[in-house]
């Protein structure tokens, strides 16, 4: 499997791909070319461009969870004339806001399924043989609870949102797992067990992406020492990982750092 990191918050010295507070992912597979997220604008494709990545073979655009930094690329999408089937939690293209305003995806369920084959599971959907988009995230370790960000709104009516969407995918190899996460917003490691059950793999090979980590609290210590428990191969961190938990995180296990362009052979 390759994958490269076509939105990032970082961009590299040197190569002038376009960095956003965002995130996407295109991962090749066997035959199948898959999007995970599209970032928060049309970055995604004017970076793929730069780097001879071709959108139009895209065949199916995997979400991690509904918000604006990674939903607000569909819009851009090209018009293929292809199928496009688009996997994603049924709160994805819920409408959110926080104090800052607007925060779910621009486009509703509506509008995706004119474009897209939009398909809704809770339950884990096996993209290719080896690669898994796991769904609704069960919480099993104890300091990781959900934690709500604004306001999500169900059938009309406002609730606190705890971002049940939130998901990852995982690429099972022979000697253990992958995990490649959005923003983590179910939590990193409640994300690693959940994808441990669904593959009846141990082993973790590495951890790509968002891992929700900002402050330097308990949540972060604890996360950080849970992680080194599991003699994880190699993290990138990126996306919503900031300096401070980077430093935390690089003290107890091998880190690597991410930004637009990069590109990994799992
Ligand atoms: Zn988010
Ligand atoms: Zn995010």
């Amino acid at each position: 499997m390759k994958l490269t990191v076509l939105t990032d918050n970082n961009t590299y010295i040197d190569q002038y791909y376009l960095g956003e507070p965002a995130l996407c992912f295109y991962i090749e597979e066997k035959d199948r070319k898959i999007l995970f997220d599209t970032g928060y604008s049309d970055v995604y494709l004017r970076n793929a461009e730069k780097m001879g990545i071709d959108l139009r073979e895209v065949d199916t655009i995997a979400f991690s969870h509904g918000h604006n930094d990674h939903t607000g690329g569909l819009a851009y999408f090209p018009k293929t004339g292809r199928t496009v089937r688009i996997l994603a939690h049924p709160d994805t293209f819920l409408p959110r806001r926080d104090g800052t305003g607007e925060i779910g995806s621009p486009l509703n369920e509506e509008e995706v399924q004119k474009r897209f084959t939009l398909s809704f599971h809770k339950d884990p959907v096996r993209i290719t043989e080896d690669l898994l988009w796991l769904g609704e995230i069960p919480v099993t370790v104890p300091f990781e609870k959900r934690l709500p960000i604004g306001i999500v709104l169900r059938k009309g009516k406002r609730e606190e949102d705890n971002i049940y969407d939130d998901t990852a995918l995982v690429y099972e190899k022979e000697d253990g797992i992958f995990v490649i996460s959005g923003c983590s917003h179910s939590g990193i490691c409640n994300i690693i067990e959940y994808a441990r059950k669904v593959t009846g793999k141990q082993k973790v090979l590495g951890v790509i992406g968002g891992l929700h980590l900002l402050k330097e609290d308990s949540r972060l210590l604890a996360t950080a020492d849970w992680l080194r428990q599991q003699k994880i191969e190699m993290l990138y961190p990126c996306h919503c990982v900031s300096l401070a938990a980077k430093i935390v995180l690089a003290k107890e296990m091998p880190v690597r750092e991410v930004g637009t362009g990069m590109q990994l052979e799992i």
